[in-house]
């Protein structure tokens, strides 16, 4: 796959603060967000997206899960926040590059889930 901003940003070449990082993925504050916390934790293993990712990916993907709970706890949202990952620019991936938004500090609406992140 070609090179993305989070590639960029894993290796260093772009300057980005990771406030949690381990062997298979770091978290940083979206540069845009979308409520008071809204936190990317993003694959070192640069998979475009998740549909794209195979069995060998199992352990990866449970990791990333554990990170976000982790991620969720250091931040002091783990009781309360949404996990959104976009597959694929239909859904509003911008960034082919595996991630998972961890959005808090705001109330969330089961009834418009769907709807975006503006409800
Ligand atoms: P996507 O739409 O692909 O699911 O999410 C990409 C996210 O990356 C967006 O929420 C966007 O604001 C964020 N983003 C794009 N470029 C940068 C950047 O250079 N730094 C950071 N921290 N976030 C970025």
């Amino acid at each position: 796959m070609s090179e993305t901003i989070f590639s960029k940003i894993i290796s260093g070449e772009i300057p980005s603060e990771f406030i949690y990082e381990d062997e298979y993925c770091v978290a940083i504050h979206d540069i845009n967000p979308l409520a008071p916390v809204h936190v990317l934790v993003i694959s070192r293993k640069p998979i475009v997206k998740l549909s794209d990712a195979g069995p060998e990916d199992a352990a990866l993907l449970g990791h990333l899960m554990l990170a976000v709970g982790t991620v969720a706890k250091q931040l002091g949202v783990d009781e309360a926040f949404r996990l959104i990952v976009n597959n694929g620019e239909g859904a509003g991936m911008t960034i082919a590059h595996l991630h998972l938004h961890i959005l808090a500090g705001r109330t969330f609406s089961e009834g418009r889930m769907a709807t975006g992140l503006d409800a």
